[in-house]
């Protein structure tokens, strides 16, 4: 279901762009109920020059929100240095089971497109 029929600013879910993310982890140790999780991995690439240096930068294998004890306070959006997390006026996200309300990466990605434009 769309979210056009409430005002466009609402707090509905929150929407991630992964491209964005660093996996500086910030969210996740702000959120006050702990219901960020995030997996990354570091990777090293050889350096670009001669006598330049490695660059090790993290790579995002999981970021998912449970929706089951998130209390849509925004500190993770307001704290995100990356700009990767948006409010998106989506509340439709009904579950039949408590698991089922912890949304991923690309869920959480699918709801991008309903960000307010004067906020993505
Ligand atoms: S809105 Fe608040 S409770 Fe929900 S995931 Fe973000 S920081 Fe955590
Ligand atoms: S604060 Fe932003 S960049 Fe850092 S892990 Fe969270 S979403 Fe990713």
């Amino acid at each position: 279901m769309s979210g056009g029929d409430v005002p466009a600013r609402s707090r509905g879910v929150i929407a991630l762009v992964a491209d964005n993310c660093t996996s500086c982890m910030l969210c996740a140790r702000e959120c006050p109920d702990w219901c960020i999780y995030i997996d990354s991995h570091k990777e090293t690439t050889p350096a670009q020059a001669e006598g330049g240096r490695p660059r090790t930068v993290n790579v995002l294998d999981r970021f998912a929100i449970d929706y089951s004890l998130c209390m849509y306070c925004g500190i993770c959006v307001e704290v995100c240095p990356y700009d990767a997390l948006f409010w998106s006026p989506e509340y439709s996200y009904a579950a039949t089971g408590i698991a089922e309300l912890t949304q991923e990466r690309d869920a959480l990605g699918e709801w991008l497109p309903s960000v307010p434009d004067s906020d993505a």
